[in-house]
């Protein structure tokens, strides 16, 4: 057996998490659940949305699934998903985007995967408050060694790049393209404009394509990526992007392909990988078993292709794509008409992917 943490997460995240924790199990996947906690609702009870003993058994199980969280307002956690990813370092969010048939896009075949580096970038949370003596300090700083000059009242983002965090992430992009047998991986930057941040991502990247000569390698110059995205999908496979370009197209992606309803995600570590849905607790249908649990089951499917249950990856995935192709027991959302009264529950809908699971 497996150890996996499941976090049941709040709002619809309990009923999604149950949902796709049923549907794995229908693959014989072998996996043994250490059920935790975390969100509002924990919160409430114990006073911190994320208790020391979810995080613990994340650590010990090194793998998750976790359902979504609220992000609480006032505590001192500025987003719990946020800390699990620095706490365990989880530099790399995977986000695959594929079309599956019977899902309402303007596409049709579209088969990308980002890679978005999680821990650098404007996101590193280094900021400099408008008006405050640090930040009057540090523009000070600047305009004396800066041929440019920074204006008094501005306010300040720190972007940084740094080799050490451009090569893991770049590397990682590369080993999933040869562990999943893509063709290509595309760097994305703007070095002709930040020299020295997105100029050295593109260094680092182009050094480190080098070790893979088995896979294609180019560069895209970012605000190109997003029109040739809509223009041409097909032209893509891998993609790794830096932190905040990442943020960005793995929504644009995610819209190629139908929706946060069918996108699921990964945050991938060296010390451990939680693998959760694109979309958020959607608090007002929470307990009214109506959501979508599809985007938490794929992003089951990538729990078991990183637990190298490929055969079990695949019979899940099937099975989805089998149920929303048929556009029969399927959610609300899925319907042409979202008042469609044929439309069927979260569980109904994991029943019946479970039982294309059992009949395949
Ligand atoms: P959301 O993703 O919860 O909802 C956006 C819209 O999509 C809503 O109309 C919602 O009803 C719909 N929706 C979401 N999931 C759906 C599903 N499975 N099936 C059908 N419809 C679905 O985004 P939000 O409203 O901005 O955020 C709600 C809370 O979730 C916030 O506190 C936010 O911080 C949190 N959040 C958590 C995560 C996470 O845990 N990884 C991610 C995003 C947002």
């Amino acid at each position: 057996m497996t150890n996996v943490t499941l976090v049941t997460g709040d709002g619809i995240g309990p009923e999604i998490a149950e949902a796709t924790r049923r549907c794995i199990d229908a693959t014989d996947a072998g996996i043994n659940w250490d059920i935790a906690e975390a969100g509002v609702d924990v919160m409430e009870r114990t006073g911190t949305p994320l208790p020391e003993v979810t995080l613990e058994m994340i650590k010990r199980d090194g793998v998750a699934l976790k359902a979504p969280i609220t992000t609480p307002v006032g505590t001192g956690f500025r987003s719990i998903n946020v800390h699990l990813r620095q706490t365990l370092d989880l530099y790399a969010c995977l986000r695959p985007c594929k079309s599956y048939e019977g899902v309402r896009s303007k596409y049709k075949d579209i088969d990308l995967v980002i890679v978005r580096e999680n821990t650098e970038d404007c996101y590193a949370g280094v900021e400099f408050e408008r008006g405050k003596d640090d930040t009057a300090e540090l523009i000070n700083w600047v305009n004396k060694h800066s041929e440019k000059q920074v204006r008094q009242d501005s306010g300040i983002t720190i972007k940084p790049i740094s080799v050490m965090g451009t090569e893991r992430i770049v590397r990682f992009a590369f080993d999933y393209a040869r562990k999943m047998g893509r063709k290509k991986v595309t760097s994305v930057h703007k070095a002709n404009i930040m020299k020295y941040t997105d100029g050295l991502w593109l260094d680092v990247s182009r050094e480190v394509a080098k070790n893979y000569t088995d896979i294609e390698f180019e560069d895209r110059i970012v605000d190109n990526m997003c029109m040739q995205l809509i223009q041409k999908p097909e032209l893509y496979d891998v993609i790794v992007l830096p932190n905040l370009y990442g943020d960005i197209l793995s929504d644009l992606c995610a819209g190629l392909v139908g929706g946060l309803g069918v996108a699921p995600g990964a945050n991938i570590g060296e010390k451990g990988a939680i693998f959760e849905a694109t979309h958020g607790s959607a608090p007002k249908y929470k307990g009214q078993n109506k959501v979508n649990p599809v985007a938490l089951i794929l992003s089951g499917v990538l729990m078991l292709r990183h637990l190298e249950k490929i055969a079990e990856a695949d019979k899940l995935e099937n099975a989805v794509a089998t149920v929303i192709a048929e556009g029969k027991s399927v959610t609300y959302d899925m319907k042409p008409n979202r008042d469609d009264p044929t439309a069927v529950g979260t569980s109904e809908m994991a029943d019946a992917i479970i039982e294309k699971i059992k009949s395949a």
